[in-house]
């Protein structure tokens, strides 16, 4: 059965209910987690308030500011972690960011900035955390992050991210041999086409949902909710096998080859 009751989960990347980590947090706390949701600050804390209203129902023990560009910041979230759980089990790594600029037309055109930015948060941010939680771990752990096909593929106007999406595609083959022996268990979700606030960036992005629907064996695309069942699956007792995988949850769209 698939059961987390007593799993202490931190939750990056919600940002409104579109989110996939919002998905993944329903799922999560339906298996009994106790869960805790990190948030991206803003000036005017408009996105904690919306967020804080969001996940009230699901009730996070645990809510605290995360910008994985603010070294400070992911220090203290971390802290706070040891300080009111004193063990993390599950980590969700649920976020990405590119400039909207780098996300359409040519992909040789992109800055040394833009190529910077969307490594940094999309692919660096998953050895960050992880180097954070590794002391938390103390009774093993299971780490999911989410990727996208056009880090294996050309996927028109993916671009820049998808060349970060192959960096955190090999992070977590890297971080899965490393933190193997301590049983922390690092995978990756590919998920299908999703509307989302990020997916909204990439140019023809509905278009790419539509073709999705046309050739994917189950002739539709994917749900949070979907996503958000096989990440508890991955973080739960009942993959104990498997690390360093990506693992594909795209209605099947990733086998079709014409
Ligand atoms: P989303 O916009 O709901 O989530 C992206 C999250 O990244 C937001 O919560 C945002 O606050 C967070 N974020 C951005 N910069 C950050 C920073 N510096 N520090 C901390 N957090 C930051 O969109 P989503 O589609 O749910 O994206 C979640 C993950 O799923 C991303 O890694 C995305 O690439 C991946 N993914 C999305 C799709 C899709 O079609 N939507 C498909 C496959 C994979």
């Amino acid at each position: 059965m698939l059961d987390l009751t007593g799993k202490n989960a931190l939750v990056t990347g919600i940002a409104n209910n579109r989110s996939i980590a919002w998905g993944i947090a329903q799922q999560l706390h339906q298996a009994g987690a106790n869960l805790g949701v990190t948030y991206l600050p803003d000036d005017k804390g408009k996105l904690e308030k919306k967020v804080a209203e969001l996940v009230e129902p699901l009730q996070p023990s645990l809510f605290v500011p995360c910008d994985v560009q603010n070294d400070e910041q992911v220090a203290a979230a971390f802290e706070t972690v040891q300080e009111k759980w004193g063990r993390l089990d599950i980590l969700i790594h649920c976020l990405a960011f590119a400039s909207r600029d780098d996300l359409s037309g040519d992909f040789s055109n992109v800055s040394r900035d833009g190529f910077n930015l969307a490594l940094d948060v999309s692919a660096y941010s998953l050895v960050q955390l992880c180097r954070a939680a590794k002391p938390l771990m103390t009774e093993g752990g299971s780490v999911v992050t989410l990727t996208y096909l056009g880090g294996v593929r050309v996927i028109p106007n993916y671009n820049v991210m998808g060349i970060a999406k192959a960096a955190l595609e090999m992070n977590v083959k890297y971080l899965a041999a490393e933190l193997g022996p301590q049983n922390i268990r690092v995978n990756a979700i590919s998920a299908g086409p999703i509307r989302t606030l990020a997916s909204s960036a990439v140019g023809g992005i509905l278009d790419m949902i539509h073709h999705v629907e046309e050739i994917a064996p189950l002739r539709r695309t994917v749900t949070q909710t979907e996503v958000g069942n096989t990440a508890a699956f991955l973080c739960s007792d009942l993959s104990t096998g498997i690390t360093g995988q990506v693992l594909y949850v795209d209605a099947g769209y990733e086998i079709m080859g014409m």
